[in-house]
């Protein structure tokens, strides 16, 4: 039974109890709450790149090809494939003259300049606060300073924004990392970071950094976009509460990692799961407070899945607790809005 909508915060908005017995249903021996904390899911960034696909897929027709996954969900990638996208590692598989969308987590200058070069028509997904890391780091360079990305070694949008300048950011990962950093200038040094990361972990690692370099300068605080920043306040509210906290998002999904590393560092249990497939019954064995969120590329419906099947375990109470409101937009990339798409998109200059 789904109860109404509560207006404001804390108040539990779904209510799965049944009042009824069914007698030809199995005895549901847990009971509970389900912990159900808001942010969690999509951002303003993962829901432009969706829809810059799905409208360049209905204004210009099938196939458009998407370079990397769009945002870091198989299910994402899956539905929009069967509407006509096609997911390419490398541009050497895109044909000349083809529409080419960039993925949210950004480009280096080195890929603008080949899709140039090989005639693609293309789309930037990129989601608005990834590029202006990368503004950043252009701005840093041009001004003489030695950059540090904080940021995972391997990750798309790492390696989009160490292609701005190589040889002029040095990444790296860790306290460790920053207490061995060398720069030729230590009065020139510049942070930057990785949209997606612990926020607490990247402000142990500026401290050092701080400390080591003190002119050091940065964007303020850090790069980590809102979004981060608001799922993992979100999980660490619904830690103080639940024995365990189930994650739903993509292995390789950064942010979705981290909201169960912050999890973990609040004292309670967090499983990482792609989909309601991968829960575990022993995971939630005698549990009566169970949290459940969702990383920033995961869709609601993926959520919702693993509420119905905890559900069918026993009689849970769903409480919804909105940490903070949310209501950030991107506007879509002009390609789309300004019938530019016959226009190359330069290289960013950056
Ligand atoms: S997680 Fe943040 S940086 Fe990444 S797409 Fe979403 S809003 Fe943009």
């Amino acid at each position: 039974m789904l109860a109404e909508q509560q207006p404001g915060t804390f108040g539990p908005v779904l209510n799965f109890m049944h009042t009824t017995p069914r007698l030809s249903e199995t005895p549901r021996a847990e009971s509970g709450t389900l912990l159900v904390p808001q942010p969690r899911g999509f951002c303003a960034g993962v829901v432009r790149a969706i829809d810059v696909v799905r409208i360049a897929l209905e204004n210009l027709g099938a196939p458009i090809y998407v370079r990397k996954e769009i945002v870091h969900n198989r299910h994402v990638v899956s539905e929009l494939a069967e509407q006509g996208a096609v997911f390419v590692d490398d541009l050497a598989d895109v044909p000349s003259g083809a529409v080419l969308v960039f993925s949210a987590h950004g480009v280096s200058p080195a890929v603008r300049s080949e899709a140039i070069a090989r005639n693609l028509r293309v789309i930037d997904a990129t989601c608005p606060l990834v590029t202006k890391v990368h503004l950043e780091a252009v701005r840093y360079v041009r001004d003489g300073y030695m950059v540090i990305l904080i940021g995972h070694r391997d990750h798309d949008e790492v390696v989009g924004t160490l292609g701005e300048a190589p040889g002029a950011i040095q990444l790296i990962s860790s306290v460790e990392e920053a207490d061995t950093v060398v720069a030729p200038d230590p009065e020139r040094v510049a942070y930057l970071t990785q949209t997606t990361l612990s926020v607490d972990d990247t402000r142990d690692i500026i401290d050092r950094l701080r400390a080591r370099f003190p002119a050091l300068v940065g964007p303020g605080d850090q790069d980590i976009c809102y979004a981060t920043q608001n799922r993992q306040n979100a999980v660490k509210v619904i830690a103080a509460r639940a024995q365990v906290i189930l994650v739903v998002g993509a292995r390789n999904s950064s942010n979705s990692n981290r909201l169960v590393e912050v999890a973990e560092r609040a004292g309670t249990r967090a499983y990482l799961i792609e989909s309601v497939a991968e829960v575990r019954p022993e995971w939630l064995a005698g549990c009566t407070r169970i949290g459940v969120t969702a990383g920033a590329s995961t869709p609601d419906h993926l959520v919702t899945e693993v509420l119905e099947h905890l559900h069918r375990r026993g009689e849970f109470f769903a409480e919804h607790l909105t940490v903070v409101e949310e209501d950030v937009r991107f506007t879509l990339p002009r390609e789309l809005t300004a019938g530019r798409i016959d226009d190359p998109v330069l290289p960013s200059g950056v």
